[in-house]
């Protein structure tokens, strides 16, 4: 499809030439200059590969070479906090659900293989799969209640189950008591014992880093842009098609599984567990390694990991002289260093380390787009039928909403027939945008009726609403600032997609992401931004958000679209080529709902117009009707001079 949009025709099509910029053509905000890091979000090491590299050799050879057992003991450890902390950085730092009670799960997976090996005889690789089980269903149970809370109560309750289920196996016979449990056996690999720290040390690394893999491969991928959402753009994902709820229990079980792994290991390494390992303070260090390392990159977990056990237990050993008196005076400092890190370096040490390994082993400028999707020979998405032409596609009968006294939509009554673009105008506080909000499911009506399709929508939440083809923009834009601009579009496409949380961790999601892909890129090539879809969405200027929210809406295969303000903040050309585009969508058999205060982009374009005024449906009628209507005209007059 031809580029309609002005700026892309200033400068070359990147899909043409493969090649993609190190910095973006045009000045898109402020925002970008202040930060040295690439703009790429994408979840890749920017350092390259050359540092990955490296650091992987150290890690194979650690062993081999004549290292001090306590250092072979202290990687051991730090792989086993990376398995915990990983969970950490998905429930906490991207998902925004924030959890003291990790190291309970921990417990969990320890106490299983501990009875189970040392007690009942069977082998570890068994507890470790009973260990799965039994967080699994705890997990279960704990998120279905605590997940549904929202603010401050969410970690509160993490605290609280944190402290019962240590105190309930602290208080067990069967576990042993405060004594724990004794005698747990070493884990066999193939009649190999790994009974002593340096084999163990591949054991525990390899889970660490298949751990990370595999969340890595999550978050860059069609239920991790759904996991990236639930950080603050729910509402957005929800209008999207996606399940934050199910999400959010998903991430919770993910976080916890991760944990029980990581107490597998424990219990085989110390040979004996007992519950104060897995009580809230450790709790509370686990989340305080997440921030460390930095909780939105996958490989801030090893960093924050290894920092901390490496100075926590420097500062056991010096504090005390320091002072002259015994006590746990690391976790003061420590306490300090995370306030201070939360005030100067809210993103952890991550970016910092990124920076360093970049500027010692610089990674390649350019990087190349693959091909357009149509150059590439991927197979399109199949679309859904669009309605027949000038059937009545969206009913809206007495719609009506109250906040407490404020009647925000008052019995408004219209229809929008297929293949239409009508226009919902009136001034500031009309009530457009709850109107909005109704039909799309983002709010519920207080009455009246609403019919999609000839479908009945009422009380429909928004995501089952979406399944239906309608797709929207939000007045104020709504996206996840981290991810890249295509990334932000391909959301759009969610629910065109299938692939589960274990497709995606174990990578074999690839076909379908890459025809969702291509389909971003061709929304994104149809409104013009092309060249900015590897861009940081959050970098954008608000015009060009504006437009990338349109493209994701389209992503979706809509039968209609809700626009809300969508020429707000472009510029006459930009506007003029955005018309141009819905023009061609209309021909293609969409149907369009417009809000719009550009009088010239709405006159142009609608078919109909819907005026509002105080809540309620003022007049209906073309557009030169609805100019030559006195009372349109004093309703403006009225309210904007
Ligand atoms: P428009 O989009 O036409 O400018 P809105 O639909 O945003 O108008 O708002 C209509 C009226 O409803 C306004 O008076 C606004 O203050 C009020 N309103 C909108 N959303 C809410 C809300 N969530 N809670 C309370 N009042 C609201
Ligand atoms: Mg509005």
């Amino acid at each position: 499809m031809r580029d309609v949009m002005t700026r892309s025709a200033e400068t070359p099509d990147p899909a043409t030439t493969s090649t993609h910029p190190a910095t973006p053509m045009t000045p898109v905000s402020s925002k970008s200059s202040k930060s040295s890091m690439p703009s790429s979000s994408r979840l890749t090491t920017q350092a390259g590969p050359i540092a990955a590299g490296v650091a992987l050799l150290v890690l194979a050879l650690l062993p081999l070479l004549p290292v001090p057992e306590f250092w072979i003991t202290q990687a051991n450890y730090i792989g086993m906090f990376s398995l915990v902390v990983l969970g950490l950085l998905v429930l906490t730092g991207v998902a925004g659900l924030t959890s003291f009670g990790q190291a309970a799960f921990v417990g969990l997976g320890a106490y299983t293989t501990a009875l189970l090996s040392s007690r009942y005889g069977l082998s570890p690789w068994l507890g470790l799969v009973a260990g799965l089980m039994v967080t699994l269903v705890v997990a279960l149970v704990l998120g279905w209640i605590t997940l549904r809370m929202s603010g401050h109560y969410l970690p509160l309750a993490t605290i609280a189950w944190a402290l019962s289920l240590n105190y309930t196996i602290a208080n067990l016979d069967v576990l042993g008591k405060y004594d724990g449990i004794l005698g747990v056996p070493a884990i066999e690999f193939f009649g190999i014992s790994l009974a002593d720290g340096r084999s163990i040390y591949y054991l525990i690394w390899l889970c660490a880093l298949l751990g990370a893999l595999a969340v890595r491969h999550l978050l860059d991928s069609r239920p991790g842009r759904a996991i990236r959402a639930l950080g603050g753009a729910t509402v957005m994902a929800e209008a999207m098609g996606v399940s934050t709820f199910r999400y959010k229990v998903i991430v919770f079980l993910l976080a916890a599984l991760l944990a029980s792994v990581s107490g597998w290991l424990f219990a085989h390494v110390q040979r004996t567990v007992n519950p104060s390992p897995f009580g809230l303070r450790m709790g509370i260090e686990y989340l305080f390694m997440a921030v460390v390392g930095g909780v939105s990159q996958v490989w801030g977990a090893f960093v924050g990991a290894g920092v901390f056990k490496v100075i926590e237990d420097q500062l056991k050993e010096l504090l005390p002289r320091l002072l002259g008196s015994n006590g746990n005076f690391e976790i003061i400092v420590l306490g300090v260093v995370l306030v201070l890190m939360l005030k100067y370096a809210p993103k952890g040490l991550w970016p910092a380390a990124q920076l360093l390994s970049a500027r010692l082993w610089p990674a390649p400028a350019a990087h190349t787009r693959p091909l357009s999707a149509e150059e590439s020979g991927i197979a399109p998405l199949p679309r859904r039928p669009q309605p027949e032409r000038g059937m009545p596609l969206l009913r809206v009968d007495r719609l009506r909403k109250q906040f407490g006294g404020l009647v925000a939509v008052n019995d408004v009554s219209f229809t929008l027939h297929a293949g239409e673009i009508m226009g919902l105008i009136g001034p500031n506080g009309a009530g457009k945008s709850t109107t909005f909000n109704l039909i799309s499911g983002v709010l519920s009506a207080s009455s009246g009726h609403i019919e999609l399709a000839g479908t009945p929508v009422n009380g429909w939440p928004s995501r089952r609403i979406a399944r239906l083809g309608l797709s929207r923009t939000f007045q104020h834009v709504k996206m996840i600032p981290d991810m890249t601009v295509l990334e932000n579009v391909a959301l759009g496409g969610y629910l065109r997609g299938r692939s589960g949380t274990l497709r995606a961790m174990l990578r074999l999601d690839r076909a379908e992401e890459r025809q969702l892909m291509a389909e971003a890129e061709r929304q994104l090539r149809r409104i013009g931004m092309l060249h900015l879809a590897d861009e940081r969405a959050g970098n954008l200027a608000l015009g060009p958000q504006r437009l990338m929210e349109i493209a994701r809406a389209l992503c979706s295969d809509p039968t209609l679209l809700l626009l809300d303000e969508p020429a707000a903040g472009l510029r006459l050309k930009e506007k003029q080529a955005l018309a141009e585009v819905l023009r061609q969508l209309r021909q293609e058999g969409l149907s369009i709902l417009l809000v719009e205060h550009d009088m010239d982009f709405v006159m142009g374009l609608t078919d109909r117009i819907v005026v509002m005024e105080f809540g309620t449906h003022l007049m209906e009628g073309t557009p030169e009707e609805v100019q030559a209507s006195p009372a349109v005209r004093a309703a403006y007059l009225g309210t904007e001079h």
